[in-house]
């Protein structure tokens, strides 16, 4: 067991980072620090986040420890949905996004030699993954914007692109921006969602994808105006 944590690439969502910079009871930004690598891929204009394997031969997980995964309760969506790998899909007619699974277990997996059956769903609540599929819809319906360059001539790196990176997976530096700097005085938040975020890393993660869509791409919503 446990071939899966190595020699992997293993992709961290938004809600991933909250979940992992929590359990190991460190900042969003040492977390990034510590255990991130930011790459650019020609499929987008945002950068995908990765999980910084050892620098051991087989590439090996940081959090496998002897014992097993050291942050089980709080592993990433993809630790959770495999042997299936999940996809997403976006239906223009009715306008929604959803996951799609394949299902192509490699050699060692020693999951698919068992007898009980599966479906998706059954996989995903007893992986405690339900939550963490809905939080990857989310972040997939503000990724695929991506396919169009918001940037213009400054870049993915330039000033726009770092307030990107950081509303959407730096929150608690998005946090202090946002109480610390003169945020407030250019946008009108409602109080509600004032005092939520505040406290809350989903709330906040989830205010941080509004204002993404807002500041780049004047996409209005419920909690952020202009003032
Ligand atoms: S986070 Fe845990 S389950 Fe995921 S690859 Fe690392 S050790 Fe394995």
């Amino acid at each position: 067991f446990n071939k899966c944590c190595r020699n992997l690439n293993l992709f961290l969502y938004p809600y991933d980072v909250v979940r992992l910079k929590n359990r190991l009871g460190i900042t969003s930004d040492k977390f990034i620090d510590r255990h991130a690598d930011i790459v650019m891929r020609d499929s987008s204009f945002f950068p995908d986040v990765l999980l910084r394997m050892s620098q051991d031969e087989e590439r090996t997980c940081p959090f496998l420890s002897e014992s097993g995964c050291l942050v089980y309760p709080d592993r990433p969506d993809t630790c959770r949905t495999f042997p299936v790998e999940q996809g997403v899909i976006y239906d223009a007619w009715t306008k929604k996004t959803s996951l799609v699974h394949f299902f192509r277990p490699p050699d060692f997996c020693l999951g698919q030699y068992e007898s009980e059956q599966w479906t998706t769903a059954s996989w995903a609540n007893d992986q405690d993954a339900v939550i963490y599929n809905k939080m990857t819809i989310k972040w997939s319906e503000l990724k695929s914007l991506f396919q169009v360059d918001p940037w213009g001539r400054e870049g993915p790196t330039g000033p726009k692109g770092k307030m990107a990176f950081m509303a959407i997976y730096n929150i608690d530096l998005f946090r202090d921006f946002l109480f610390n700097s003169s945020f407030l005085k250019r946008y009108k938040i409602k109080n509600e969602v004032l005092k939520k975020v505040r406290k809350d890393d989903v709330e906040l993660m989830k205010l941080g994808f509004e204002w993404v869509k807002y500041f780049l791409w004047g996409i209005k919503t419920k909690s952020i105006k202009q003032r």
